[in-house]
C-alpha cells in the first residue's frame, strides 16, 4: 500500500536526486546488469529464481524482517527457508529496513536501530552474513535518509529511472522498473542499449513474479524479456554487491 504523495515527499525526492552523496567514478570496462526484488514476495524466488537460473544469473533479494512468513494484501512473502535457499543459491540478500516504513518520516536514531534489527534478523537465519546493499522502502528518499543510509551500507538503490554510468551516486543508484503498471518492452530495450553504449550498470527492480502480478510486480515473460535483452547485449547479470565491486573496486 502506498500513502498519498505529498508536496514534502516531492521536494525530498527532487532534492535527493539532485544532491549526490557518495560519488564514485565507474571503472567498468564492460556493461553490467543487476536484477533486484524488493520486499521478497515468495514468487520472486519460486518463479523469479527459476528464471534467473535459466539465464545463469543471480539477483539481489531486498528483505524486510517484518514480511517474513506473512501474507498481506494477497501477496505471500518469503519465509526463513526461502531466505536460506536464495543465499545457498548464490543470490545476495540485501536490506530493505526491518519495518518497511516511509523512512523520511522516521527519526534517524530509530532508523539506525531498525537497520540493526534487520541485520540481526537475517543473521539469526543465515548466520554470519553482512547486508551490504540497501533499497529504500517505497523508493522514498530524503537528503537526510540518503546520507544516513549511505553511511550504513556501501551501496543504496532508489527507484528513480536511469542507468548508472560515468560518475555513480552509490547512495542512490538509478534503477529501471519491471512493473506491470507501466512497463513497455521498448523502454527496457532502450535502457539496456543506453547501458551497453556507456559501459553502464543497469539495475532492474520489481516485486512479485506472477501471471497476475501486483501493479509493481512483473510477469515471468517480462523478467525473461529483460534477461534476454541484456544477454543479447552481452551483459552479465550480477548481484548488486558483486557489480559494485567491479564498478568501484570496493
Ligand atoms: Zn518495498
Amino acid at each position: 500500500m502506498e500513502k498519498p504523495f505529498t508536496f514534502r515527499d516531492r521536494l525530498n525526492n527532487w532534492a535527493s536526486r539532485k544532491i549526490p552523496v557518495k560519488r564514485a567514478r565507474s571503472r567498468l570496462t564492460r556493461p553490467l546488469a543487476s536484477v533486484t526484488f524488493d520486499d521478497f514476495p515468495k514468487s520472486a524466488w519460486t518463479a523469479g529464481g527459476t528464471i534467473l537460473r535459466g539465464f545463469g544469473a543471480r539477483g539481489t533479494y531486498f528483505a524486510s524482517g517484518r514480511y517474513c512468513g506473512i501474507e498481506e494484501y494477497g501477496i505471500e512473502y518469503y519465509d526463513a527457508d526461502d531466505l536460506r535457499a536464495v543465499h545457498a543459491a548464490g543470490h545476495e540478500v540485501g536490506s530493505h529496513t526491518f519495518f518497511h516504513r516511509y523512512v523520511p518520516e522516521v527519526l534517524s536514531r530509530d532508523l539506525v536501530a531498525d537497520a540493526r534489527r534487520n541485520a540481526e534478523f537475517v543473521r539469526g537465519i543465515l548466520g554470519d552474513v553482512t547486508l551490504s546493499s540497501f533499497a529504500f522502502p517505497f523508493g522514498d528518499v530524503s537528503p537526510r535518509t540518503k546520507l544516513l543510509y549511505s553511511r550504513l551500507y556501501p551501496c543504496c538503490r532508489g527507484i528513480r529511472p536511469g542507468v548508472n554510468a560515468g560518475v555513480l551516486d552509490l547512495a542512490q543508484l538509478w534503477a529501471v522498473p519491471l512493473e506491470v503498471r507501466h512497463w513497455t518492452a521498448e523502454q527496457v530495450e532502450e535502457r539496456v542499449e543506453e547501458a551497453r553504449r556507456q559501459n553502464g550498470w543497469i539495475v532492474f527492480f520489481t516485486h512479485d513474479v506472477s501471471e497476475t502480478p501486483a501493479p509493481y510486480g512483473c510477469t515471468p515473460a517480462m523478467l525473461e524479456h529483460a534477461l534476454h535483452t541484456v544477454a543479447s547485449a552481452g551483459m552479465p547479470v550480477l548481484p548488486i554487491r558483486e557489480a559494485l565491486r567491479e564498478a568501484t573496486g570496493a
